[in-house]
């Protein structure tokens, strides 16, 4: 599934369909009319949210995109070549096309629609605004395992199932341990690994957590830590697999001992 890198490097490419008119459609159908709407506009912004991709698009209005498990926005160099019939939006200039497949959301909004959207999300470590004083008075009050707690996107926005596995390895913390029973400076320094992680993801284009001379072209199975692994990269020992929140959590039972929620 997409995490929030993912959708903030999208943001970052697409802004190359601003300067000119937009060819909008919808092969699939399901947004015929958002994109007969969106068509001709001008992309006044692309931006994201956690994981939520916004594409200010004057005069429609804001094409609200959320690749959900599958989603994918494909780019080609070749506007004039067909979109697949499964396409929901293809958004092109006179240079290139960007093809949206199987997203969970696409759907355009207007101002009041985007405020309702944004307000029901949390701070994103990603964005240059988040408010951090918020997250960390969140964290210190809330009573559930900080590995559920990353995952809600109300709290903190654009974490998923690998950030969350590696950050929590990367500051030791157990993934059960309750958020309130983290002390300052662990608060502070998960939300300053989450920051850093984040944003050498969104450069790298992939989440790569292992060092090394050359890290980028390390294999996806071996890119991460604790996340998929049978044994933690950091000390070898056997990576714990439980289920957390819903989804299923990786963790070091060196690095990241269950304190019993000490
Ligand atoms: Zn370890």
């Amino acid at each position: 599934m997409p995490e929030g890198h993912t959708v903030h490097r999208l943001a970052r490419d697409l802004a190359e369909l601003s300067g000119g008119p937009v060819a909008a459609r919808s092969p699939q159908g399901r947004f015929a009319e958002g994109a007969a709407a969106v068509d001709g506009a001008v992309l006044r912004g692309a931006d994201a949210v956690g994981k939520h991709l916004l594409l200010d698009l004057l005069p429609a209005g804001v094409v609200h995109v959320h690749l959900g498990m599958r989603g994918i926005f494909l780019r080609g160099d070749d506007p004039g070549r067909d979109p697949m019939p499964q396409t929901r939006l293809r958004l092109a200039s006179d240079r290139v096309a960007w093809d949206l497949v199987a997203p969970s959301t696409c759907e355009l909004l207007d101002e009041a629609g985007v405020a309702i959207l944004t307000d029901r999300l949390g701070p994103d470590p990603l964005r240059l605004d988040a408010d951090v004083g918020r997250v960390l008075s969140s964290w210190a009050a809330d009573g559930r395992p900080i590995g559920t707690v990353l995952l809600d996107q109300a709290v903190v926005a654009g974490v998923g199932n690998v950030f969350r596995a590696e950050a929590l390895h990367a500051v030791g913390i157990h993934p059960t341990r309750p958020a309130r029973n983290l002390d300052e400076e662990q608060r502070h320094r998960l939300w300053e690994v989450l920051r850093t992680m984040m944003a050498t993801a969104v450069e790298d284009g992939r989440i790569v957590t292992v060092d090394g001379p050359d890290r980028l072209s390390v294999p996806e199975a071996e890119a991460r830590r604790v996340y998929k692994q049978e044994h933690c990269r950091d000390c070898g020992a056997p990576v714990v697999v439980s289920q957390v929140g819903g989804r299923t959590a990786y963790h070091c039972p060196v690095e990241q001992p269950d304190d019993g929620g000490a």
